[in-house]
């Protein structure tokens, strides 16, 4: 089966331990295609499975390849991620518009990947130039460099939102369905008629104002029907409802 979520490339990787933290990252957002170019200290290697905390469990081992040609030879993008501005013409990117630009290819059966360079001397300009555009993390200008496996996981985390639909906002309501506006509306007369008895609206000219106010509040509150009812069981309360019928019963 074709691979089709994007190669995340690690060129001249010399830390063990940030390829095994690159791979715990790839795995909780989803990626399965690590190629590694050329690691210091070449493969398999203990620290990086060490690091990555069982994430070869979820990802297929790494591809190795000698050069950066070799291991992007099948892909149609190519994005390289680099702290530093080059004085190259090529598309500049964040991170948020290179993984939809990316989700868009993938979806026409493009493949796409994305480079990091090495840990001392990030990717050089010829290896920035084998590459379709640039992906730069907005960062700190004075302190702009972040680690390599954490701007591995910042992609990452790009690329599995721009896949994701989850929704932004959602409110469980658990069984209880959300309660619809006539459902609170009922509440809220009934609590309106029982301020009035209670003497609550001391100024009736503010009466408007203030049952605007403790609608928007309630309102706010999104109930669900079971909240309502809740609601409803403590205006009785309070107005002695229940202890009366309790007495009558
Ligand atoms: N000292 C190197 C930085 C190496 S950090 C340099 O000056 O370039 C290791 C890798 O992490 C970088 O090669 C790049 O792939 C990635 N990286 C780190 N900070 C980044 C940033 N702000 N934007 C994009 N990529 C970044």
């Amino acid at each position: 089966m074709q691979n089709t979520k994007p190669a995340i490339i690690l060129s001249r990787p010399q830390m063990g331990e940030n390829i095994g933290a690159a791979a715990r990252a790839m795995a909780n957002f989803g990626l399965t295609d690590l190629r590694l170019v050329a690691p210091r200290d070449g493969w398999p290697n203990q620290r990086a499975v060490d690091m990555a905390s069982g994430a070869f469990d979820h990802i297929p081992a790494p591809q190795i390849f000698n050069t950066l040609e070799d291991a992007i030879a099948d892909l149609q993008c190519v994005y390289a991620t680099t702290a530093r501005h080059r004085d190259m013409i090529k598309p500049v990117l964040t991170p948020a518009a290179a993984a939809q630009d990316a989700q868009r290819r993938v979806k026409d059966d493009e493949k796409a990947g994305f480079v990091f360079g090495a840990e001392r001397t990030g990717l050089t300009n010829d290896e920035t130039a084998l590459c379709t555009a640039i992906i730069q993390i907005p960062t700190n200008p004075a302190f702009s460099s972040l680690n390599l496996a954490q701007a591995v996981l910042l992609v990452a985390h790009h690329i599995h939102e721009a896949q994701d639909n989850t929704a932004e906002y959602v409110l469980q309501h658990g069984d209880s369905p959300p309660a619809s506006r006539e459902y609170f509306e009922n509440f809220f007369g009934r609590l309106e008629e029982e301020l009035e008895i209670g003497g609550f609206f001391s100024a009736q000219d503010l009466k408007p104002t203030m049952l605007r106010n403790i609608r928007n509040m309630f309102v706010r509150a999104d109930l669900s029907e079971q909240e309502v009812n809740t609601l409803q069981g403590m205006v009785s309360a309070l107005i002695g409802k229940k202890k009366r019928e309790k007495k009558a019963g």
